[in-house]
C-alpha cells in the first residue's frame, strides 16, 4: 500500500513516490501557489514597516473598495 500525503495547497491526496515529483504538492502549480502566498505575505509586512504614515500614530492601510466613500467624505 503506497504512502499518500495531502497537498498543502489544495489538500489533494498524492502518492509519496517518484511518480509525484512535486511532492508534498500535487503539482508544480500548487507548489508555486504556496510559495507565492508566502512571498506575498512577506511583502505586505515589509510595506507596513516602511510606510511613512506609521509615524502618524495610526495604522494606515491601503483602502479596500468599501472604504473609498469614507476617504472621499473627508
Ligand atoms: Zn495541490
Amino acid at each position: 500500500m503506497p504512502t499518500t500525503v495531502a497537498c498543502p495547497t489544495c489538500g489533494k491526496r498524492i502518492i509519496w513516490g517518484s511518480e509525484s515529483p512535486w511532492r508534498p504538492f500535487c503539482s508544480e502549480r500548487c507548489k508555486l501557489l504556496d510559495l507565492g502566498d508566502w512571498l506575498d505575505e512577506n511583502h505586505r509586512i515589509s510595506e507596513d514597516l516602511e510606510s511613512p504614515d506609521s509615524s502618524s500614530g495610526t495604522t494606515r492601510r491601503w483602502p479596500e473598495p468599501d472604504d473609498e466613500d469614507g476617504l472621499a467624505r473627508h
